[in-house]
């Protein structure tokens, strides 16, 4: 049986608690609101990601206080950023601006847990082992709390102005609410990475060949995360041997040194493979929920943007709720923001494009990051003053 005992009573639920879910309940509770975070896990540990953060992202971060602890751990700041177009190389700097440092590109582990315990220190009250089962309904069909599970299975309401699905790409609030898809791709890229020790580099190096494309990123540790990418029909072709000589071999295409490097060298446990998934936008608001990060909105990790706006979907939806009560302008905003950056990723990651259309495509997604970051900094001065 179902238990209610009527006194669970919060101005939000937010289920699951990662990034985007996270990053919501702390700028909600930071303003006073009475936060729960249900996640499934019995712990914030890592996850199948890699985490290269783009600017608008390391920007709410500064914002939210957040940058200097993960420095602190020992995250590495990023200065440049170099694109390989076959042999061509185009070198950015990543100059410091508005207080930000540089790019990082924090493990999972540590980036997740420093802003859940960020949350947990203004006052949200996070249960882990808590999963969620299904909304709960007035009359009207407006979503007024949920029913949770604890971890011996028992089951309990909790009620809520909003609930927050923020239960990532197979997102069961989502499905719970009949949250519209409004846009579905089924391009995908199947990736291959893995942590490793030794690289000299240190800047952000993103290689694209005819069909693969691979990447070197610095994180924690003194670790670099390298991937490689490819089409899912070519995954057995490249990998199917050998998942590091599968990597050294596409690396090779650029970098002899560094596949030599992959090819010898032990990487930190496992290497992880993610065979791609299709992309979707989702209506991300209704009466009485809301969906943030990858529930709302899912795109291929080809331009390394899914935390970040994760980052972004926690604030335009903390501010349109703080303002209004309502998720309403978080869903037209979100919306403003998503398609065209959506469009390019999805493009990038079906692997058609010859180099003169991949850059106009990363310039398209420069030209979203340009847009997102604006209209950032003048959202978190407006949260920043809620709280
Ligand atoms: C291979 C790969 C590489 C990537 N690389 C990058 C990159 O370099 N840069 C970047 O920005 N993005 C990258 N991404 C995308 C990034 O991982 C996602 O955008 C990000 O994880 C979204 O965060 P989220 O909080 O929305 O969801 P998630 O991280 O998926 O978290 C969802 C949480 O909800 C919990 N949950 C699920 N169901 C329930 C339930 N019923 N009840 C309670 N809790 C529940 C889960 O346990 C989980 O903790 C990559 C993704 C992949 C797969």
């Amino acid at each position: 049986m179902t238990q209610d005992t009527g006194t669970e009573i919060f101005d939000a639920v937010v289920v699951g608690g990662r990034v985007a879910g996270a990053a919501t309940a702390l700028m909600l509770a930071r303003a006073g609101a009475k936060v729960l975070i249900a996640e499934r896990d019995a712990e914030i540990g890592d996850t199948l990601s890699t985490h290269a953060l783009m600017r608008p992202g390391v920007a709410l971060l500064g914002k939210l206080g957040l940058l200097e602890r993960l420095i602190d751990a020992g995250v590495p700041v990023v200065n440049r950023t170099r694109f390989h177009y076959g042999p061509e190389v185009i070198d950015i700097p990543v100059k410091p601006m508005d207080g930000v440092p540089g790019l990082i590109a924090p493990r999972r582990w540590l980036l997740d847990k420093v802003i859940i315990e960020a949350a947990a220190e203004a006052g949200a009250e996070l249960r882990l082992a808590t999963g969620f089962e299904t909304c709960l309904l007035d009359e009207a069909g407006r979503v007024t709390g949920a029913v949770l599970h604890d971890r011996s299975g028992r089951e309990y309401r909790v009620h809520a102005k909003l609930v927050i699905g923020a239960d990532g790409r197979l997102s069961q609030v989502a499905s719970d609410v009949g949250a519209e898809k409004i846009v579905q791709s089924p391009n995908r890229a199947a990736t291959v990475y893995g942590y490793f020790p030794g690289v000299q580099e240190d800047g952000y190096r993103w290689y694209f060949g005819e069909r693969v494309a691979a990447g070197v990123i610095p994180t924690n540790d003194g670790r670099h995360c390298i991937f490689t990418s490819v089409h899912p029909l070519a995954f057995m072709e490249h990998f199917g041997a050998d998942l590091l000589g599968g990597m050294a071999s596409i690396l090779s295409r650029w970098d002899e040194g560094l596949a030599a490097h992959v090819a010898t060298s032990e990487p930190d446990g496992k290497l992880r493979r993610f065979l791609g998934a299709p992309g979707h936008i989702r209506a991300c608001a209704g009466p009485g929920w809301a969906l943030v990060g990858d529930a709302g909105y899912f795109k291929d990790p080809a331009t390394a943007h899914g935390i970040t706006d994760a980052l972004l979907d926690a604030e335009r939806l903390a501010r349109s709720f703080l303002d209004t009560g309502t998720a309403e302008s978080y869903q037209r905003e979100r919306n403003a923001h998503a398609l065209s950056l959506f469009a390019a990723t999805q493009e990038i990651a079906g692997f058609g494009w010859g180099f003169d259309r991949l850059k106009v495509l990363h310039q398209d997604v420069n030209a979203c990051m340009k847009h997102e970051m604006g209209a950032s900094t003048q959202s978190t001065q407006q949260v920043a003053r809620a709280a």
